[in-house]
């Protein structure tokens, strides 16, 4: 017998699929504009000077290989929940934040899932922006739970559509699970201003809606980490008990080590013991205890005054790079006299930009100049250079017209 001959083919991943057309495309001037991971200036995947320092200090202790708790290597749960809520947070002092390692933003996203659908007793849907990184869906449905969205890009001004969202979160069931990404939102680069962020703070608590945020760029979006918190730390200052996935993969450029936390907060201790008590026995049958290194790495930087103060400077380093490409690229599309209105791509924020380009025309950019990117005319700005920037302008402006 044959037990699989039944199991389709299944679809290739829309963004993953991206950078393997460009593996194959032979031209010497192929530009991947697909996949959300930064570029240096000569567009190379980039080593954080800090973290090659932190390396360097592990190297030297040799520390063994022991498994790690169920819930993470403690120093770095303290460090990286204090980065993600701030020192100075009454939930955090209390100790009533269930804080646990996770394997990136993505398992973290996964336990948050994992325990809702054991434990929420209200409507099980989680409101999803549209659109949304393109994993959430999943991530959601292989739970068992049920997706729905909200409205947040509005097509025609290329900007927020922020009546459009709040009626679909009001309209919700009251008690819904609502995800909001916490900065950089990814694919739009479009964020709540600070003021939208207050109303919707406000709108969730009326409705008793759990909120779930998704920070996969702090530090990365603006270059300052306090400033990319902001709607995480006024939820929670505001009483929200809000849950939290949070990647270090971009901000410390650790993709591959799968390094980030996943938190709740709750309303006093003794519950908090309860509510960790149960997240282990999310995590347990998913992988046990998480991996070691990159916990350790991330530990000696948040933990070393003089690695953390770099390690800023480096964030906003790459948080600069793409900004200064915002406007180089604004620049030239304006120059070559690309019909169309581009402002947007200067006020978007974070890794990625939400062109407006057809899948058309992004077809059109593949075969005619070997330039890369999602169908929905997502680019990753970090994949731009000075190098490739004027070829790449020059390639969009003649798709365009
Ligand atoms: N959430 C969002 C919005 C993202 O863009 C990403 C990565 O692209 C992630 C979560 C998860 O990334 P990772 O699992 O690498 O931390």
């Amino acid at each position: 017998t044959n037990f699989w001959a039944s199991v389709p083919q299944g679809p290739p991943d829309p963004i993953l699929g991206v950078s393997e057309a460009f593996a194959k495309d032979q031209s010497s001037n192929k530009i991947n504009v697909g996949v959300g991971a930064y570029r240096d200036e000569n567009g190379k995947p980039y080593v954080l000077e800090s973290v090659s320092k932190a390396e360097d200090i592990l190297h030297q202790k040799r520390s063994n290989k022991e498994y790690l708790p169920i819930t993470g290597e403690a120093d770095f749960v303290k460090l990286a929940s204090e980065l993600a809520y701030g020192k100075d947070c009454k939930a955090l002092q209390d100790g009533r934040i269930a804080v646990s390692q996770s394997i990136s933003g993505t398992g973290a996203l996964r336990i948050a899932t994992g325990f809702l659908s054991m434990f929420y007793s209200g409507p099980r849907v989680v409101y999803l922006p549209n659109p949304t990184w393109g994993n959430h869906i999943p991530v959601v449905e292989q739970t068992g739970m049920r997706v729905a969205r909200y409205r947040y890009f509005d097509k025609k001004t290329v900007g927020l559509d922020f009546d459009g969202m709040k009626e679909d979160i009001k309209a919700a069931e009251q008690g819904s699970i609502i995800l909001l990404h916490a900065c950089a939102q990814n694919p739009t680069g479009i964020d709540p201003t600070q003021d939208q962020w207050k109303e919707l703070c406000e709108i969730t608590k009326a409705k008793k809606h759990l909120v779930l945020f998704d920070m996969a760029y702090q530090g990365f979006a603006s270059g300052d980490i306090i400033r990319d918190a902001f709607a995480v730390r006024y939820f929670v200052e505001q009483g929200h008990q809000i849950l939290l996935a949070q990647s270090f993969a971009k901000n410390l450029g650790l993709y591959g080590e799968r390094i980030g936390t996943f938190s709740m907060v709750c309303t006093n201790k003794e519950e908090k013991d309860r509510i960790q008590s149960q997240v282990k026995r999310v995590i347990r049958p998913l992988y046990s205890s998480p991996p070691l290194h990159g916990a350790q790495l991330v530990a000696t930087i948040l933990g070393s005054p003089e690695l953390y103060e770099q390690w800023l400077g480096e964030v906003k380093k790459m948080a600069d790079r793409i900004i200064a490409m915002r406007e180089r690229l604004y620049d030239l599309l304006v120059e070559f006299k690309t019909p169309g209105e581009w402002g947007h791509i200067k006020s978007q924020i974070g890794m990625f930009s939400f062109t407006g380009l057809t899948p058309e025309q992004v077809d059109a950019l593949k075969d005619h100049a070997h330039v890369y990117m999602t169908r929905d005319g997502r680019i990753s700005m970090a994949g731009l250079n000075e190098g490739n920037i004027q070829y790449f302008a020059e390639s969009v402006s003649k798709a365009v017209k």
